[in-house]
């Protein structure tokens, strides 16, 4: 149910970014979800239907990409995508100093509009 929580998040990036540009008719939004999140498409859509009711979003069609996990490792600049099986190493050099670079946030990549 977490989902909620970003729904705010992502309507007040679409709202300024309209502004920003003088859109009024967005008809579709690209958004990239990482991973790590643990945010639900399915849910994102549905909480995103109620809360953009009676809004200029009411009629934008969420068009969401899911970004795996990537960590870079401090030692050799590997970059993997960590897995709980080998307990999250580098699988190149065994190290647990990983850095999670990529899929732990949610973006709003671009809007569609008329
Ligand atoms: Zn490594």
């Amino acid at each position: 149910m977490h989902e909620i929580s970003f729904i705010a998040g992502i309507m007040d990036t679409i709202l300024a970014e309209a502004e920003k540009k003088g859109l009024t008719n967005i008809t579709g939004a690209k958004i990239s979800v990482g991973a790590m999140t643990g945010a639900l498409p399915e849910y994102l859509e549905m909480y995103f239907r109620e809360a953009s009711k009676g809004t200029i979003l009411e009629n934008t069609v969420l068009d969401i990409n899911i970004v795996p996990v990537a960590a870079e490792c401090s030692y050799c600049k590997n970059i993997y995508e960590p897995d709980r099986a080998n307990g999250y190493l580098c699988p190149a050099c065994k190290s647990g100093s990983g850095r999670i670079v990529r899929g732990r946030d949610i973006v709003v990549d671009s809007l569609l509009c008329d």
